[in-house]
């Protein structure tokens, strides 16, 4: 057995060790095409690394994975985030699990996470390839020891590798040429996008509130049912925060088609019902006749922004809270259930983006992750069509997938 792993960030790096630790006299070969192996994970989590999520607040596997919850929900259950964290624990790795359920490395250094991986493979003695580019992957059915021919492009010039087993772990990328590689591979594959992006609204008034946080709001798009909660941000070039994040991602392809147009619908109240609000509205009146409007207010918001919603109203500030009359009521509880923005264009959220799309899930046997079609040939990491909202799941499925991979390259020896 001679393996080939293309890429090595998160589940290429974690595919060849755990190959090595079954199978240590097999070769192993990680191609890198950049300098550094772990280019990506040494960035990730703001240079923090959340390796992982606790899960603990994860409802469905679909609401955190909208592309591949099937493939993800089969998997985890095999190495989920508690084998992660054993796995890392087992090698000095210190965790910590954030309020939020994300968890990262006690150090707050994803450095700690890239140097144990890469003394790991070592250790284990994967050869490691870094500035060797796979332009493509050919396949040749009727051989057994060069079943699969690499073309591989270096620095100085090119070359052709054989193997018998291939990993493709080469990550996501919102570009088409991504995915030439598997152009000789006949594979179906789904038009990579970018997902986890924040959204714009051009000259929005309510941008002059930058740096506003909402903790517990819901997002929608108007006229579909694609919504999400949790904590929003006002940024100077439009919303962000997590909620938008979410929503991001669950709506990357419907965005997309759209040119990143878009009415999206705010609840300020987390979403309640606009009849809710209303009785609460109510209760403030009875409560504080007196008080004037501006001074008493839902105290998820701040003054600012209730000036500002109250502004959007058309209701005057200064007023007190018995003199808002039906008709002002009405307005203000409609507006905190459902504020509309018209976002127009999309902008990365610290860099941080994935790609939603790439080697569609119907080539690939669900329980191995090897191709359907070619024989030894197996896929790991986000260059499948699958990837995750914020908060350690993409990592996740990085290592769950690598694990899976590893294991079925061990079976088939
Ligand atoms: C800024 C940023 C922050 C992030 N933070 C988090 C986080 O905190 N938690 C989380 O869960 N997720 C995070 N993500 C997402 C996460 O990093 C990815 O989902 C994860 O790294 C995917 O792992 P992978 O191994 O599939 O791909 P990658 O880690 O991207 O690795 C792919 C590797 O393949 C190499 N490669 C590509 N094509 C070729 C080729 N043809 N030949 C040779 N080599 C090739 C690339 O150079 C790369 O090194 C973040 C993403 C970004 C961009």
């Amino acid at each position: 057995m001679n393996i080939a792993i293309i890429g090595a960030g998160a589940a290429g790096c974690f595919t060849a060790i755990e190959i090595k630790r079954r199978l240590p006299h097999t070769k192993v070969t990680v191609f890198e095409g950049g300098k550094k192996p772990l280019a990506k994970v040494a960035i990730t989590g703001g240079g923090r690394c959340n390796l992982t999520n606790s899960f603990k607040e994860v409802s469905s596997i679909d609401s955190v994975y909208p592309r591949g919850a099937r493939l993800m929900k089969r998997l985890l259950k095999e190495f989920g985030n508690q084998d992660t964290c054993l796995w890392f624990e087992n090698e000095g790795v210190r965790l910590t699990t954030q309020p939020d359920q994300c968890v990262f490395p006690v150090s707050q250094d994803a450095m700690e996470i890239v140097n144990t991986l890469t003394s790991l493979m070592r250790k284990h003695d994967v050869k490691l390839k870094t500035g060797h580019k796979v332009t493509g992957i050919v396949y040749n059915e009727e051989e057994q020891e060069n079943r699969y021919s690499l073309d591989i492009q270096t620095p100085t010039g090119s070359s052709v590798y054989h193997a018998t087993h291939v990993v493709v772990t080469t990550g996501g990328s919102p570009k088409k040429e991504g995915l030439r590689i598997f152009d000789r591979l006949n594979l179906e594959t789904i038009s990579p996008i970018p997902s986890l992006f924040s959204l714009c609204l051009p000259s929005h008034p309510i941008t002059h509130l930058m740096g506003t946080v909402v903790e517990n709001v819901t997002a929608a798009i108007a006229g579909t049912k694609m919504k999400a909660e949790g904590p929003i941000l006002i940024t100077h070039w439009g919303l962000s925060g997590p909620a938008i994040l979410k929503l991001s991602s669950y709506a990357a392809r419907y965005l997309y088609e759209h040119e990143y147009k878009a009415t999206i619908v705010v609840n300020w109240f987390g979403g309640e019902r606009e009849e809710n609000i209303l009785n609460y509205l109510n209760d403030i009146i009875i409560r504080h006749p007196q008080k004037h409007i501006q001074s008493i207010y839902p105290q998820q918001l701040n003054s600012r922004l209730w000036q500002f919603i109250l502004h959007e109203c058309g209701i005057k500030e200064h007023i007190r809270w018995a003199e808002i009359g039906k008709k002002g009521l009405h307005k203000l509880a409609s507006c905190l259930s459902s504020h509309t923005f018209n976002v127009n264009g999309k902008n990365r959220f610290k860099d941080e983006f994935v790609t939603c799309g790439g080697v569609a899930l119907s080539n690939i046997n669900p329980s191995t992750l090897e191709c359907k079609n070619h024989k030894g040939l197996f896929f790991a990491g986000e260059v499948l069509d699958v990837d995750a909202i914020t908060g350690g799941f993409n990592l996740q499925a990085a290592w769950t997938m690598a694990y899976i991979v590893a294991k079925s390259c061990a079976n088939k020896h």
